[in-house]
């Protein structure tokens, strides 16, 4: 591409079709944390002393993340930033993509923070694979809930005033999506809240970059060199998702800009639906105290079979 960047002049490496920018590598880097920084005070989603605990996967979604946080952070004394990784143990996967996280976190100055399922659960995602029943659902299943109960906990036990997530424009487009073709209210009503009202307990998550495309974040990572492990998951199956992806990468290809236009309508249609989500929390679970509309939470009831009682 001989062409030059849209804002200095420079040789463009890059091509963001929606905002229909030709960037040079430093405009590049200059306005992916714009676009964050953009994001961050029109959700109004940190203050100022913030403790943010960051969540790393090791993958290239958060390693951006954690990236772009660092540098916006370092303007705010007061602020702190603890990357968190959950280990669900799933072997020559999230082992490696734990390796790569931590030179990430090293390179920026932090301490990674390291949690295990078998910490909380007593059983790696391996192990609860080998002991589930025939019928059960999927390993992406027990990964979601346990993962989200795992990350909220360690949040809580450092002290986390927000838990800051790597989810990417194109993931809430399919989410977003997903949710209308399902015809899931209750669901529409809880995506992208913007810093989550806070329910006792929980620690408000926030999503700084759902306005970045994964072709700015693989740019990004490019022209940065973060480091980051790309390998799929084992237990991945998300074939349903897939094809969403499929035809919306298609759909922004031809006309850009649909992706933004879908987070936005989300957003419409999540205010809404908002009230159907609110009496979600009925009560607290028998056995752990958090919050669950049953008598056991989600976790409880996933552990108990897992271990084979009734
Ligand atoms: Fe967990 Fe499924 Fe993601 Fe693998 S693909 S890390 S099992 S949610
Ligand atoms: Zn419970």
């Amino acid at each position: 591409m001989s062409m030059k960047c849209s804002k200095c002049g420079e040789p463009a490496v890059y091509l963001r079709r929606y905002t229909n920018e030709r960037l040079c590598v430093s405009c590049l880097v200059k306005t992916t944390q714009d676009r964050v920084r953009k994001t961050i005070n029109r959700y109004a989603l940190l203050k100022e002393d913030d403790r943010i605990v960051v969540a790393i996967s090791g993958g290239k979604d958060s390693a951006v993340l954690l990236d772009v946080l660092t540098r916006i952070e370092s303007g705010f004394s007061r602020s702190e930033i603890i990357p968190l990784l959950i280990d669900e143990g799933i072997e020559g996967y999230r082992d490696r993509a734990r390796e790569a996280a931590k030179k990430l976190a090293d390179s920026l100055g932090h301490d990674l923070i390291v949690r295990t399922f078998s910490q909380y659960f007593g059983m790696s995602l391996d192990e609860m694979m080998t002991k589930r029943a025939a019928e059960s659902p999927g390993a992406c299943s027990y990964c979601g809930v346990f993962r989200r109960r795992a990350l909220n906990e360690a949040a809580r036990e450092l002290k986390g005033d927000v838990l800051a997530t790597g989810h990417i424009l194109d993931d809430e487009a399919q989410t977003i999506v997903m949710n209308i073709l399902r015809g899931d209210t209750r669901r529409m009503g809880r995506t992208n809240t913007p810093r989550e009202e806070t329910v006792e307990g929980f620690v408000p998550r926030i999503k700084p970059l759902i306005q970045l495309s994964e072709r700015d974040i693989v740019a990004y990572t490019h022209f940065l060199k973060l480091p980051y492990h790309d390998v799929p998951c084992p237990y991945a199956s998300e074939a349903y998702r897939n094809d969403i992806r499929e035809f919306l990468n298609e759909m922004e290809y031809k006309r850009p800009g649909t992706l933004l236009a879908i987070l936005h309508s989300g957003e419409a249609i999540s205010d809404a639906f908002r009230g159907e989500a609110s009496d979600d929390t009925a009560g607290t679970c028998l056995r752990c105290g958090e919050l669950t509309t049953g008598k056991l939470c989600k976790v409880c009831s996933m552990l108990q079979d897992l271990r084979g009682e009734t």
